[in-house]
């Protein structure tokens, strides 16, 4: 048997499968399994070295000379990134920084500013 997430509620255990939604027995809370899978999609946390969540929009600074792949220059370390926007993949920071442009941090090497 699969377990059945927690009641969002109530945080009740005894939730129950009615079709596609799920019911909560103690508070009478129903949400669709739907809902729930899309939601944990969103969970997609990215995080900095530090463990903070990061958002769009966030200014944050390099803790480590980085290597701009293709090219002889450097990001320093203890460089500010201003307004990151966070994408998919293996470097998944989008950033612009001053003197060398459009570029992709890992979140691992840098930390909220
Ligand atoms: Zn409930």
């Amino acid at each position: 048997m699969s377990a059945l997430p927690n009641c969002p509620k109530c945080n009740s255990e005894y939730t129950y499968e009615d079709g596609m939604m799920y019911v909560c027995p103690e508070c009478a809370h129903e949400w669709s399994q739907d809902a729930a899978a899309d939601a944990a999609e969103d969970e997609r946390v990215i995080k900095d070295s530090n463990g903070n969540v990061l958002q769009d929009g966030d200014t944050v600074t390099v803790i480590k000379d980085l290597k701009v792949k293709g090219s002889s220059l450097v990001v320093k370390v203890g460089t500010k990134v201003k307004n990151i926007r966070l994408c998919d993949g293996d470097h998944d920071i989008d950033c612009k920084i001053d003197g060398i442009g459009a570029m992709k941090l890992k979140s691992e090497f840098v930390k909220k500013a």
